[in-house]
């Protein structure tokens, strides 16, 4: 974990170089505070609800009255090793919490527990595209540790309120290797970090009320030089502002070093107003947290067959469901990672082909008239009108060859208006059924043969062409009702 090491690696172990920015190399590392999705805290059995009124959820642990001990929250320790199993980790058998020292009023017990040395998930990787790109991003280790509480400075004059609700909240800190090489990259890991944990469900992922917060750390070098001094970009709350921060800030210490200044290592915070970074403090390093064993909790110690039981009951990952979408349904990898993009869409996907639906079709459905209206409507699929019954029942409908294109789009609205509910009955009430009647259908075409002489000429005197023009006027005047097949199979009979 020492900066040698990562040197070493992030230069001899031939590390793709990124886009260089004015000829500047960008490197960036990330550490990720992912909440855990815990009812009660890492060490008592305080609620860690959102949103209760100020210090209603502190207990005397979280308060660090004197004589109370931590004690170890089970579901914390599994969602951490549901982590490093969804990433390919080592699960330490044995981890140490430490006390890192600091004093702020929102510690009331005037160190924070964390792990240190010896932390529960060490290495694995995040991979995801980047464009057409693959990208691998190493981690370090993640490990547990106890959130602060909160200072309140408004409604408060010249003087600062403490919540302690949040004192005692379990996080995971996800640490990377500063593998990263452009903003770019660096916002797709978080995303991709963001879908993992929310779909094993270690965390619900809500950034704005804090409960996955990104730190990013930012470098620029010339390509060749060793790394530069970072800076620590603190508390990134969303995706659009990570990418605002982390651009700014490879300006801003590309100018310094042009401007013959050194960059000094430093905690810095986003203005989202001025779209600025703004030294915080300088950064402290480790050996000024006084990093020691806490007495106060044995090792964690972590069996084997725990670790078998979490891993049976881990769910199927996006990238082994998106593979099994290419193998299993000859979907297209681009569509794959469409349909993968959260657990929900592809439930729904999963839905829908367990009911019937012929998988491509689904999928394009799904990927293309469905996500258009669910972007619009500003929704997620949860939320969505059109059921995964109903889209499968209108891609029967299609496949079987009662509903021709427009016609399906009319069935879907109507789903998704909530005008009608099941598609049988809005394919009778709106008359979408194809033109079956023969009879029918023979007039439309002894008059279209009438009425389009020159084409008839054209196709007769060996133009092809001519024949689809012949056959678009057809499906006009039936209203999009004949099937395009059957009517061109008719004309060329005619016309022979
Ligand atoms: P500390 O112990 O001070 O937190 P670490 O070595 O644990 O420092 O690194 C913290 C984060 O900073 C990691 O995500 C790491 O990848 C990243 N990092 C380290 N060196 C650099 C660098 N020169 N440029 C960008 N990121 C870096
Ligand atoms: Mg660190």
């Amino acid at each position: 974990m020492s900066e040698t090491v990562n040197t070493f690696e992030a230069q001899q172990q031939g590390r793709p170089t990124g886009p260089l920015v004015r000829g500047y190399e960008v490197i960036i590392g990330f550490e990720t505070h992912a909440q855990l999705s815990t009812a009660s805290k890492i060490f008592s059995r305080a609620s860690t609800a959102f949103g209760a009124e100020p210090n209603t959820q502190a207990c005397a642990v979280d308060l660090a009255l004197p004589g109370t001990l931590p004690v170890m929250n089970k579901g914390a320790v599994e969602r951490a090793i549901k982590l490093g199993l969804a990433l390919g980790s080592h699960i330490a058998p044995r981890s140490v919490f430490a006390r890192k020292n600091y004093f702020y009023p929102d510690l009331p017990k005037g160190y924070q527990i964390s792990q240190f040395e010896i932390p529960v998930v060490q290495g694995g990787a995040v991979s995801f595209f980047v464009g057409e790109e693959q990208k691998t991003v190493r981690l370090v280790r993640a490990h547990l540790e106890e959130d602060a509480g909160k200072s309140l400075h408004e409604d408060f004059v010249g003087q600062s309120g403490i919540d302690l609700n949040r004192a005692g909240t379990p996080l995971l800190e996800i640490v990377t290797e500063p593998d990263m090489r452009s903003t770019a990259e660096a916002v797709a890991y978080a995303k991709e970090l963001h879908k993992i944990v929310t779909w094993i469900s270690i965390c619900d992922g809500n950034m704005q009320e804090g409960s996955f917060r990104c730190d990013a750390n930012v470098s620029v070098r010339r390509p060749g030089e060793k790394l530069g001094t970072r800076r620590e970009i603190k508390n990134l709350n969303s995706f659009k502002h990570m990418q605002q921060a982390i651009d700014y800030e490879i300006r801003w210490q590309i100018d310094e070093i042009e401007d013959g200044r050194k960059i000094e290592q430093a905690t810095v915070l986003f203005n989202e107003g001025t779209g600025e970074t703004r030294a915080m403090r300088a950064k402290e390093d480790s050996a000024d947290y006084r990093y020691f064993p806490d007495p106060d909790l044995p090792p964690l110690v972590i069996a084997s067959d725990w670790i078998e039981r979490v891993k049976a009951a881990m769910p199927e990952l996006p990238r082994a469901m998106a593979e099994r979408y290419v193998r299993d349904h000859g979907l297209s990898e681009y569509d794959a990672a469409q349909l993968t993009q959260s657990a929900a869409l592809a439930g729904y996907f999963d839905e829908a082909v367990n009911a019937g639906a012929t998988p491509k079709l689904a999928s394009n459905w799904i990927t293309g008239e469905m996500a258009r209206r669910l972007n619009a409507a500003e929704i997620g699929i949860e939320a969505a009108p059109v059921k995964a019954q109903q889209l499968a029942q209108l891609v029967k409908r299609i496949v079987d060859g009662t509903l021709p294109n427009n016609a399906a789009r009319q069935v879907f609205e109507a789903l998704w208006t909530g005008e009608g509910s099941d598609v049988d009955a809005i394919i009778e009430a709106k008359d979408l059924k194809p033109m079956n009647d023969t009879g029918a259908l023979d007039k439309i075409l002894d008059e279209v043969i009438a009425k389009n002489a020159k084409n008839v000429e054209e196709y007769r005197g060996g133009k092809e062409k001519a024949l689809n023009a012949l056959v678009g006027q057809v499906m006009k005047a039936s209203g999009g009702k004949a099937n395009p097949a059957q009517v061109t199979e008719l004309l060329k009979a005619k016309l022979a």
